[in-house]
């Protein structure tokens, strides 16, 4: 049996002759003077949407935190265990990035369960459907409008989801303090698989655009 997955061995052999070779100068910087990202990401687990992939960074770019469909649950410091809470505190409070993206994405699996929450528990925990509980009153809202189509009811959470998940960044002291100093930002996307389109958030109306290239 092997090690590891022969296509991730093989991958690793890409890496090493292709990217690191290229980059082996920046991996020492960075292992000697630390990570100094500018921006943290939260993304979906989703195969088809890495954020490294989607924005081409390479090391020491983006501190990334992935979760089910990119949601930031809201401040509770309740001495339970928190992983995107503990990225989130380590991003702000230790690496003081300056911006935090939520990258939501077309066809996300987490946001079709939330819009079917009679569908059967993956297991006995229902981790996913508790997870998804975060945006269980959106998804009501969404999932019984007839008027829309099932493509519209998903796109439509999939994006509220973003809004929602900014709204609960700001329920964290460190994240609204440091807004309202203007010395961090929050941002909002989404990254449709099927095209490649990126619509970013406009942050005054909550629509989202293709955004503009220099
Ligand atoms: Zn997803």
């Amino acid at each position: 049996m092997d090690a590891l997955p022969p296509r991730l061995l093989t991958g690793y052999r890409e890496f090493m002759q292709g990217r690191y070779a290229s980059e082996s100068n920046r991996y020492r910087t960075l292992a000697k003077d630390g990570q100094t990202p500018e921006t943290m990401v939260i993304a979906c687990c989703d195969s088809r949407a890495a954020p490294e992939t989607i924005f081409d960074c390479g090391p020491g770019e983006l501190f990334v935190v992935r979760n089910v469909a990119n949601l930031v649950p809201p401040y509770e410091p309740d001495g339970k265990h928190h992983s995107t809470s503990a990225a989130l505190e380590f991003a702000v409070q230790s690496l003081k990035v300056k911006h935090i993206v939520v990258l939501g994405h077309g066809r996300c699996g987490g946001i079709k369960t939330a819009l079917d929450p009679a569908s059967a528990p993956l297991s006995p925990g229902d981790f996913i459907g508790k997870w998804m509980g975060l945006v269980a009153p959106a998804a009501e809202a969404v999932a019984t409008n007839t008027m829309m189509t099932v493509t519209e009811r998903q796109t439509a959470l999939e994006r509220i989801s973003i809004r929602y998940s900014i709204a609960n960044l700001r329920s964290f002291p460190c994240v609204s303090i440091l807004e309202g100093k203007g010395r961090l930002t929050l941002h909002g996307a989404w990254f449709d698989i099927s095209t490649g389109e990126l619509w970013a958030m406009n942050p005054a109306t909550g629509d989202f655009e293709r955004p503009e290239f220099d």
